[in-house]
Order: C-alpha cells, then sequence, then structure tokens
C-alpha cells in the first residue's frame, strides 16, 4: 500500500485546530499574553489566564473566552515565585485535568544605563523573565510525561511556547538585563526542545519586534517615536498582538508537528539589517 506523504491538514475541525486542549497562557491580561489566550479560546482551547496585578483586566480575557464557549480561569500568581507557580499549576489540573499547551509569556523591562543598572533591575527582569519561563515550563514538562500523549487530542505529549524577543539576537544598549534573559530563553528553549523530543514534548519560541503594548507604548505612541521606530522595521509597520497570536495558535496545533527547537521571528523584517538595505 503506497505511504500518504502529504497531510495538509491534521485537524478533525480546521477552523478549532486546539479543540478540547488545555492551555496557560502567563501574563495574560494585557498586550500580547490576552491577543494569545483569546486565540487559542477561539481555536477551541479552555484557557488559564494567568494575571500577577489588575484582577479585572484577567477576568475580562476570562469573560470574552467564556463567550465563545470555552471554560476560562484567572490565575493570580508571579511566575518567579516557585510556590505560586505550583499552586497555579496544580489547581489547573483540578480544574481542566492537564494541561497541552503552555504560552511562558510573562515579562518586563527594567531599563537603565549599564552603569547604573542596579542589582534589583537585573534580578528582577532575570526573575521573571528566564526564571519565570523555568519553573513554568518545568510544571508543565512534569504533568506531559505523567499524562503521555493521547492521539485523539494531540500527537504530542505537550507544547511550550517561550515569548522571546528579537532581542535574543539583537544586542540592546541600556536594557542589558532584558537582553540577557531573552538571549537565556532562547537556550532554555533549545536545551528542552533537545532534551524532551524524544518525549514528544514540542518547545519553541516567538520572537516578536516592536508589536503595540502598554510595554513598549513609548516607542509608539506619538507620531514622531512611532517614525523612529518605523526606520528599524522593512515592513513598513508596527506590529499588533494578534500578528503574534497567530503564530502562537499554529506552533501549538498539530499543523507544526515536525516543529521543535526553533524561534519564528514575527518582526516585519527587524531581525533583517534594514541598515543595510541602502547602505553598507
Ligand atoms: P505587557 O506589559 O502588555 O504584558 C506583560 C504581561 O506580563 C502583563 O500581563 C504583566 O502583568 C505580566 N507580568 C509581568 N510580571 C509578571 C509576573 N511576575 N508574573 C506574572 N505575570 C507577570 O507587554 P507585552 O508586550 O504584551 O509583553 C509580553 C511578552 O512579549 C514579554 O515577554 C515581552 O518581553 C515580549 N515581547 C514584547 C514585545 C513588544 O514589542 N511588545 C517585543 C518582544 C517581546
Amino acid at each position: 500500500m503506497r505511504q500518504r506523504l502529504i497531510i495538509v491538514n491534521t485537524s478533525p475541525d480546521p477552523l478549532k485546530p486546539l479543540r478540547n486542549q488545555k492551555a496557560l497562557v502567563t501574563g495574560a491580561n494585557s498586550g500580547i499574553g490576552e491577543a494569545c489566550a483569546l486565540a487559542l479560546g477561539e481555536a477551541g482551547a479552555d484557557v488559564v489566564v494567568n494575571y500577577v496585578s489588575r484582577p479585572e483586566e484577567a477576568d475580562r480575557v476570562v469573560e470574552i473566552i467564556k463567550q465563545s464557549g470555552r471554560r476560562a480561569l484567572a490565575f493570580q500568581a508571579d511566575v518567579s515565585r516557585e510556590d505560586q507557580v505550583q499552586a497555579m499549576f496544580a489547581r489547573m489540573r483540578e480544574e481542566f485535568g492537564t494541561i497541552d499547551i503552555l504560552v511562558n509569556n510573562a515579562g518586563l523591562q527594567r531599563d537603565a544605563r549599564f552603569q547604573e543598572m542596579s542589582l534589583e533591575q537585573w534580578n528582577t527582569v532575570i526573575g521573571i523573565n528566564l526564571t519565570g519561563q523555568f519553573l513554568c515550563a518545568r510544571e508543565a514538562v512534569r504533568e506531559f510525561l505523567r499524562r503521555g500523549v493521547v492521539p485523539d487530542v494531540s500527537s504530542a505529549a505537550g507544547k511550550i511556547i517561550c515569548m522571546s524577543s528579537v532581542h535574543e539576537v539583537i544586542p540592546w544598549g541600556g536594557h542589558v538585563n532584558y537582553a540577557a534573559s531573552k538571549g537565556g530563553v532562547m537556550q532554555l528553549m533549545k536545551s528542552m526542545a533537545q532534551e524532551l523530543a524524544p518525549k514528544k514534548i514540542r518547545v519553541n519560541s516567538i520572537a516578536p519586534g516592536a508589536i503595540k503594548t502598554p510595554i513598549n507604548r513609548a516607542a509608539w505612541e506619538t507620531p514622531q517615536a512611532e517614525g523612529e521606530l518605523l526606520k528599524l522595521i522593512p515592513e513598513g509597520r508596527v506590529g499588533v498582538p494578534g500578528d503574534i497570536a497567530r503564530a502562537a495558535v499554529w506552533l501549538a496545533s498539530d499543523a507544526s508537528d515536525y516543529v521543535t527547537g526553533t524561534t519564528i521571528f514575527v518582526d516585519g523584517g527587524m531581525t533583517l539589517y534594514p541598515g543595510f538595505a541602502t547602505g553598507g
């Protein structure tokens, strides 16, 4: 019998590629995390909406997901705190039974010139952006390994999507703590992917370029600032959270079944060295 070599659509319901999957998105009450939580819900997943402050924003995201017919739950946890992360995953298992998809999204900036950067600024950014991703990924992997592959749900035992940044490769003066955290996320992601691929766990990153969210409001909120920013973006527009959420749905679905250990740059070409387009 001839083997089928081309399988384009692996989902029984192409409009709901994440049907009945259980997802957790960290930092899901704002910006990119919110867009990912809503998109995963639209794609058929039940979603835990993690937040650390502003519970009313998390409740708003939960309500929208529920309106689309999926289950959703807001849970407060600081991703840099082991006890809080473990409590969050325990609650998710109680409520949803398991986890299939983790979007490791929570992150922040604490900017300073290098010589003025305090240890507190350094530790806060590394603690949330890097250690936070480790703590959440470890809990997710423990559950993926306990449960294994459930073929009716997904061909993977679990999927982890790390929210990185173009600054995993572009150095960023004045933000060395942030760039170091995202460089760390890159090797965390790749090393986990290498170690866990035999267990059918896929680990990938998304590296957003400039996306309009509260984290970088100053860079786009005035026409002058946006004009400066656009010089760095060959596509000529600043990104929006939906640009990232669509990539997250694909990475979470079986459509990307053979993709692991990779970073998808969703950046309008920011990493293409735009300064060399007319010079060099
Ligand atoms: P945002 O400020 O809108 O969202 C960040 C989220 O992380 C918020 O919900 C915040 O409450 C949460 N968070 C912060 N500390 C936390 C903690 N200790 N525990 C739990 N949650 C915490 O910004 P955003 O742009 O949506 O950022 C999301 C991710 O995308 C971050 O990892 C950021 O580094 C990354 N990113 C953003 C851009 C961009 O241009 N916006 C570019 C590259 C990467």
